[in-house]
């Protein structure tokens, strides 16, 4: 006869943070000692000496589903709003607590309208994603990236057509999933400016890989801070680059400084 198996302990909720900066989340485990080790690998460096572990039975429900963000401030979390970097935690709503000696009387009148009819059910997102402090924040930051992402997309329109009309012979690389072409577009005092763009194309006499138009602008943190597009090639190539660059001069223009995207 066989020993009757011993039940499975259920799977409990643990609160696992970081002993110095405190930043963590909720893991599950069957024992307290498995969940430090799940939560220093994801917080304390996969070291357990480094986190903090405490159980926090009104997570259980939510094992193998994602965590509500909500849920979570309710009880007693707090984090950083993606959109609008506001803290959010249950205290938001009190807007006198933000307001400091440098904060207009105006300043105050929209925090306070802002967060008037605010529940912790208003936060978006779950425990590993993206958080936002209520849905207009997160409309509002959705509309800033769909900008963003519209300026990176005419930039690169424009630099590949810069690329085709300098070498019509080549042929331009759109591979996405290694970033080709890129571009980088970000707020700035003036709105939405691009900051990098950098389109790869590959071209007759290619050994080592494409060459790239490419500019930087020269607030960007690139270690290049030229404020005209330029080419560029892997070094292997150098010498076929120039040779097809000058075999294709006489009727190409190269790119001015009016070539900013
Ligand atoms: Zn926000």
């Amino acid at each position: 006869m066989k020993k009757p198996k011993k039940p499975k302990r259920p799977m409990l909720a643990f609160a696992v943070t970081e002993i110095d900066d405190h930043t963590g989340g909720i893991v599950w485990a069957r024992t307290k000692k498995a969940a430090r080790i799940k939560g220093a690998a994801r917080w304390g460096y996969d070291e357990p000496a480094y986190v903090t572990c405490r159980r926090e039975p009104w997570a259980d429900r939510f094992h193998s589903k994602p965590l509500p963000v909500w849920v979570m401030v309710a009880n007693g979390w707090h984090f950083d709003c993606l959109g609008c970097g506001i803290r959010i935690d249950e205290d938001l709503p009190n807007w006198q607590d933000r307001c400091g000696a440098d904060d207009t009387f105006r300043d105050m009148l929209r925090e306070a309208r802002r967060y008037r009819k605010w529940t912790p059910q208003c936060v978006i997102g779950h425990q590993h994603s993206d958080v936002f402090c209520s849905q207009d924040c997160k409309d509002a930051d959705d509309a800033y990236r769909a900008a963003c992402k519209r300026k990176e997309a005419h930039a690169i329109s424009v630099f590949q057509a810069k690329v085709l009309k300098r070498f019509p012979g080549v042929t331009l690389v759109t591979d996405r999933d290694r970033m080709h072409p890129h571009a980088y577009a970000t707020s700035r005092k003036r709105g939405i400016v691009v900051q990098q763009v950098s389109v790869e194309f590959e071209f007759p006499g290619m050994r080592y890989g494409p060459a790239s138009l490419r500019w930087d602008s020269p607030f960007s943190s690139s270690y290049r801070k030229v404020e005209k597009p330029y080419f560029s090639c892997c070094n292997g190539d150098r010498a076929a680059f120039e040779a097809y660059a000058a075999a294709t001069r006489r009727a190409a223009q190269e790119p001015t400084d009016r070539d900013h995207p």
